[in-house]
């Protein structure tokens, strides 16, 4: 089943590549489903979501310098748009390849997808629940890698194309929900405690620290190679820019940001 999946997910995108896209990414239940629904409706109330095992894609369109709202109607008003796509990954853990290999396809500069971003959804009050930093962290830690290593990857000196991570603090209206200041600290310290037991795999294996092959080893390594913490700020040396904003997609006005600062990081890139 699952390269049948693999191939309709390849062959489905192959159809869309004319237009930039977003990759929405992250665990089950954060609210991408939620998030996606909301923008393409344009309404204030997002439909009951449904458990996506597949691959949902929908088009929007901003504004040529990117200052309109996901609720304007911009044929109405005649505006010219910019269009493009978001894409809404399955979170499920065993489909979390297809998204990464996404990401490694639209990686490769003789590939012609316009990747240009990468929202990376969370549940803020999911993590402050015991092992919800870590499950957050294991899967951004995958994409993180995947979008590090594209930077080495290939023989053409042209670097690929830049793409941005947002990490959208979703559930802001509930109380129990982590502010967007700790999330991020909270992340990057769990990225550190995944970064050294994956390294350790190496460095137990009998080879003394010298004799490993430091090509290869930094290779998986994420961030700063060597560095002692992991911070977001490490991966701007591959070009890969990371910000956790908070928001939320439910609950009415008053009851948390909403989605209107995740609209302009996204207007912005695309
Ligand atoms: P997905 O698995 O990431 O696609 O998550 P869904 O979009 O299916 O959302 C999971 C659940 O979280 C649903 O019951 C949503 O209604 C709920 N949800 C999504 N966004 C928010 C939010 O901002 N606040 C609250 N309180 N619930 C939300």
């Amino acid at each position: 089943l699952f390269p049948i999946f693999l191939h309709m997910f390849l062959s489905r995108s192959t159809a869309y590549i004319t237009l930039p896209s977003v990759l929405v990414a992250g665990p089950p239940g954060a609210g991408k489903t939620a998030l996606v629904t909301r923008l393409e409706r344009r309404a204030p109330k997002p439909a009951t979501t449904y458990t996506s095992q597949t691959t949902n894609i929908v088009e929007l369109a901003v504004n040529e310098d990117g200052s309109s709202s996901y609720n304007d109607d911009l044929d109405a008003s005649g505006a010219v748009a910019k269009k493009f796509l978001v894409i809404d990954t399955p979170g499920h853990g065993k489909l979390r390849a297809a998204t990464l290999a996404r990401l490694t396809t639209a990686s490769s500069t003789a590939s012609d997808t316009k990747l240009r971003a990468v929202v990376y959804m969370v549940d803020s009050a999911a993590l402050a629940e015991d092992g919800g930093i870590a499950a957050a962290a294991s899967y951004l830690y995958d994409i993180l890698l995947t979008l590090q290593k594209r930077m080495g990857a290939g023989n053409s000196s042209k670097a690929p194309p830049a793409i941005p991570v947002l990490v959208a603090a979703n559930k802001a209206d509930l109380f129990t929900a982590l502010p967007a200041a700790l999330i991020k600290t909270q992340l990057e310290a769990e990225l550190g405690r995944i970064r050294t037991s994956r390294s350790k795999g190496l460095l137990s294996s009998g080879v003394g620290a010298d004799d490993v092959d430091s090509a290869n080893e930094s290779d998986d390594w994420l961030g700063e190679y060597g560095s002692k913490a992991f911070h977001f700020a490490q991966m701007r040396e591959f070009d890969i820019d990371v910000d956790v904003v908070a928001g939320n997609v439910v609950g009415g006005d008053g009851s948390g940001p909403g989605v209107d600062k995740w609209w302009k990081w996204i207007a912005d890139k695309v």
